[in-house]
């Protein structure tokens, strides 16, 4: 694609990157067959190529309006574009500049601004999440069937493994996953534990900065960036061997620091070399799978389990097949899930600032999961487990869970 960038842009580092992420883009359209968005609007604007024109149009100086913002905002940052894209089109990274910029060219409507600024300011905060989500529970029995669907049940962690092996691990808590579900890393720190690895958590770490990210408070989300990295850098320097992540969102965040804070001389290597560490908890149960054989009861009933993944998961770590093979291994029988590129609506906030595209994409993927009869779901993020959760008859949890479960 030709482009002719504004002077006010284009010899800035994001209208550097913005024009050579433009020019590969080949017009080809390949792209919008798997766009969740275009599938259910059927609106150029609502595509991915769509999308890259709008920005490509303001980056040129065109005038832009709430109209664009709107198509921006529609996106889910699914990122199922790129895994499609033929030429190597890091649409992710366009969009973060796009966004970026209509920011400050386009002021939002009062409401919309107050919900956005309510969620950057809440969801971080692990303190103000319990508390918020503690009231609600206890209140739950009062409260309208749509939004006591919202506040899941306890998830008790169960024990948790003292931190005595000398191999080590360090890992992520974030923000709402410890309130909501802190058995998902407990699960994990025990299964580690049986293969000689200890999960260490960072007083002083926190939110991966992924909410603040994309609610487009990008400047105030390297902030959490540098906390974690902060906290995590003394670990580091003693030998930690990764950094595990147990929520397929968070993990492609932090796999993001190195190029968030490029240009930041204070950060940068230490973000480069934090991002080299972060390993989704699947490549690092994948890495020990020999150790862990063996280790699988072989009396458990065979259960059918569908397994939705993530699209932070497929699209932004590109892991695919890893999960799959696990749950398979630990003697679970997988289910066909069709269209399972598409993503479940969930997308951060999305499913709150655009509740009715994100339970159009919920229903489907309901409908998707639920075509085999499995007696579970299984995913890989605390995003999306939330979401499907709301509306599934059958339970959802993350797949750590289930397979710790079948450890004789
Ligand atoms: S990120 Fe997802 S919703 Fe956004 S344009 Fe790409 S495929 Fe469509
Ligand atoms: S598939 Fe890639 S090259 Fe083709 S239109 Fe979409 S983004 Fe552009």
């Amino acid at each position: 694609m030709q482009t002719r960038l504004a002077d006010w842009i284009r010899d800035t580092p994001a209208g550097v990157e913005a024009d050579s992420i433009l020019r590969k883009c080949v017009h080809c359209g390949f792209c919008l067959a798997t766009c969740p968005t275009y599938n259910l609007l059927g609106d150029e604007l609502d595509s991915p190529r769509g999308r890259i024109y709008l920005m490509k149009q303001m980056l040129e100086g065109a005038p832009v309006t709430r109209r664009t913002q709107l198509h921006l905002d529609r996106c889910l940052t699914c990122r199922a574009c790129e895994t499609t894209c033929p030429s190597g089109v890091e649409y992710g990274k366009l969009l973060d500049i796009g966004r970026d910029i209509i920011e400050q060219k386009v002021e939002r409507k009062p409401g919309d601004r107050r919900r956005r600024w309510f969620l950057k300011t809440t969801l971080p905060h692990r303190g103000l999440f319990a508390f918020a989500l503690a009231l609600g529970r206890l209140f739950r029995p009062f409260l309208p069937k749509d939004l006591a669907a919202h506040v899941p049940k306890a998830r008790p962690a169960g024990a948790i493994p003292a931190a005595h092996h000398p191999r080590r691990m360090l890992v992520l808590a974030g923000c709402v996953q410890p309130s909501l579900a802190p058995s998902i890393n407990a699960a994990a720190a025990r299964l580690l534990d049986r293969v000689g690895i200890s999960l260490v958590e960072a007083s002083g770490a926190g939110c991966c900065g992924a909410v603040t990210h994309h609610l487009n408070y990008q400047e105030e989300a390297l902030g959490y960036m540098k906390r974690n990295i902060d906290a995590w850098w003394p670990h580091v320097e003693a030998g930690a061997e990764a950094i595990v992540i147990t929520a397929s969102g968070c993990g492609t965040m932090v796999k993001d620091y190195a190029h968030l804070l490029r240009h930041d001389t204070g950060y940068a290597a230490k973000a480069a070399r934090i991002s080299e560490l972060a390993r989704d908890v699947s490549e690092v149960v994948a890495a020990e799978r020999e150790a862990l054989a063996g280790k699988f009861r072989t009396d458990a009933e065979p259960v059918k389990v569908a397994f939705q993944s993530p699209c932070s998961l497929q699209h932004g770590l590109k892991i695919v097949g890893t999960v799959e093979a696990i749950l398979r291994e630990a003697g679970f029988t997988l289910t066909a899930v069709p269209d399972s590129h598409l993503c479940c609506g969930s997308a951060g906030t999305y499913s709150i600032l655009k509740p009715e595209l994100s339970k159009r994409l919920l229903h489907g993927k309901l409908r998707a999961l639920k075509s085999g009869r499995p007696a579970e779901v299984a995913t890989a993020n605390i995003g999306c487990l939330s979401h499907l959760a709301t509306e599934c008859e059958v339970p959802v949890r993350h797949w750590i869970e289930m397979v710790e479960e079948r450890l004789a």
